[in-house]
């Protein structure tokens, strides 16, 4: 069957639904294909199922921790994998029912469900149907990309996916990739019971980061226990007993870790290999990633991609702002753009970092006169108060524009006091906007002005 609408979104990720719902208030048609669970990675199986996890996780840090606050708990401690997994269900649930509903009562949609694949420049097969549109909508996401480690077709494996149903507490869980989710879930294991392993093959966690950042989440990854190998040149892995060995440089030899279970955090892959791109002559990057311009527009006429798929953004945040560029320019004659955007996210490890703008190595790199303030969290009373003082507040600022040129706060409520700055960021203000302010106490954040106050050349 041929049917013609005014638009079809493939895919229900952070954008598409915000942009289904704006375009049939706008009075086009419009139909919305998904293939699995309707708000995608994030509400599913990424940020809050995973923010779920790392709650019930600190609970039970605090919980062990109670008598340093004079807080007695008398017997052991015990971590109830089904019912932190039922909580997360019941939680990510109520998120996917909404965002259901909520594309269910959209007026002007029609939804499709099944995998959505291009026939040509304007047209979109779905099942047995070919919608017809002169506007399409990517919003296909990613997924988490496997690598080709020796041995891995021989072993069983998670990805952030599969970690959704654990309801055990793994023996030894050990997590390839040190980044950003690897990190998380292997802190959130570590507090629930189970002995953790990261196998890195860069020389730092989180190697994006500053290494004075990479440093500290290490430091505090260890403190709990978590086992930490970098500088893996050749990762490969064997069944052993009833786990799995992982040997860090392809060799047997000492550098070998053997666990329980294997969690693969390396990286995502964009959704895009059976999408028909090629058919409607729409260019990716090597990596599969739809190229776009800086108002997410495709090489063809009337296909745009928003979300993780177009390479731009990795982020929630970063996928709903696509949307909001795209409607803003489809609909309200406002040029916006990506590169308006400023780079900011969370690591959400606790104490979690907020990250905004350039990093102090980027501005190093960039050559331009800077200065920069940067506080540990152990002279913040705050942190103190709540014996949590790992982690530091790091700002760069410009020395000519005095504007904020990026910031770093690991600690603390770190991923909610950036965004003071983020802010002033995106205001294009100086710095003193800030350190003339005044902040409430005691509060992570009434200390910024001051590390503001101190800055000194970037040397
Ligand atoms: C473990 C984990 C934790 C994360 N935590 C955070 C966090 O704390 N903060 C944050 O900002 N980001 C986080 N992210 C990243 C965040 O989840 C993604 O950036 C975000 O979901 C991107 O959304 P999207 O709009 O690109 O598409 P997605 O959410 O990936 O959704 C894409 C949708 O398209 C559907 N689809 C794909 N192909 C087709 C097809 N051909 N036909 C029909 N449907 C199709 C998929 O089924 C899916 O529903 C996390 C990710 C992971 C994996």
């Amino acid at each position: 069957m041929i049917e013609d609408f005014d638009a079809v979104i493939i895919g229900t990720g952070q954008s598409g639904p915000a942009l289904a719902g704006r375009m049939g208030e706008e009075g086009l048609r419009v139909a919305v294909i998904e293939r699995h669970l309707f708000g995608g990675t994030c509400v599913n199986v990424g940020c809050i199922p995973t923010k779920t996890l790392v709650a019930s996780a600190r609970a039970a840090h605090m919980a062990r921790r109670g008598s340093e606050f004079g807080v007695m708990i008398d017997g052991q401690v015990r971590v109830d994998m089904a019912a932190v997994k039922a909580r997360k269900d019941r939680i990510a649930g109520e998120s996917n029912t909404g965002v259901t509903k909520w594309l269910e009562s959209m007026a002007n949609v029609t939804i499709f469900r099944g995998h959505g694949r291009l026939t040509g420049p304007a047209s979109v097969e779905v099942g047995d149907e070919t919608l017809r549109a002169p506007r399409i909508v990517l919003n296909v996401g990613a997924r988490a990309l496997v690598p080709e480690l020796q041995g891995l077709g021989d072993v069983e494996y998670f990805t952030n996916s599969g970690m959704m149903e654990v309801d055990f507490l793994p023996d030894h869980l050990v997590i390839i990739g040190g980044s950003y989710i690897g990190l998380e879930f292997a802190q959130m294991y570590r507090r629930f019971g189970s002995r953790v392993s990261v196998i890195e093959q860069g020389d730092r966690v989180i190697a994006r980061d500053d290494e004075d950042v990479s440093h500290a989440v290490r430091e505090i990854l260890e403190g709990e226990g978590v086992d930490i190998h970098t500088g893996a040149k050749c990762i490969a892995v064997q069944a052993e007993g009833t786990g799995v060995a992982v040997s860090l440089d392809c060799v047997d030899g000492p550098r070998r870790v053997v666990g329980s279970h294997i969690l693969l955090a390396v990286g995502r892959q964009p959704n895009t290999g059976d999408l028909g791109l090629a058919e409607a002559g729409v260019a990716t990057d090597s990596r599969g990633y739809i190229q776009v311009d800086d108002q997410l527009r495709t090489n063809v006429d009337g296909i745009w991609a928003i979300g993780d798929c177009n390479g731009r953004g990795a982020f929630t945040h970063t996928s709903y702002n696509d949307y909001e560029i795209l409607a803003a320019n489809l609909f309200d004659n406002d040029p916006r753009r990506v590169s308006d955007r400023i780079t900011c996210y969370g690591l959400f490890i606790d104490p979690p970092l907020g990250r905004a703008g350039l990093t102090e190595a980027q501005v190093r790199a960039s050559g331009r006169r800077a200065l920069i303030g940067k506080r540990p969290m152990s002279r913040v009373g705050r942190a103190r108060e709540r014996s949590e003082t790992q982690g530091f507040i790091k700002v760069i600022v410009d020395a000519d524009s005095q504007e904020i040129l990026g910031a770093a706060i690991l600690g603390v409520n770190g991923d909610e006091v950036v965004h003071g700055l983020l802010d002033i960021m995106y205001a294009k203000a100086p710095y003193t906007v800030i350190s003339r302010a005044v902040h409430i106490h005691p509060t992570v954040a009434e200390l910024v002005p001051t590390v503001l106050q101190e800055l000194k050349p970037l040397e």
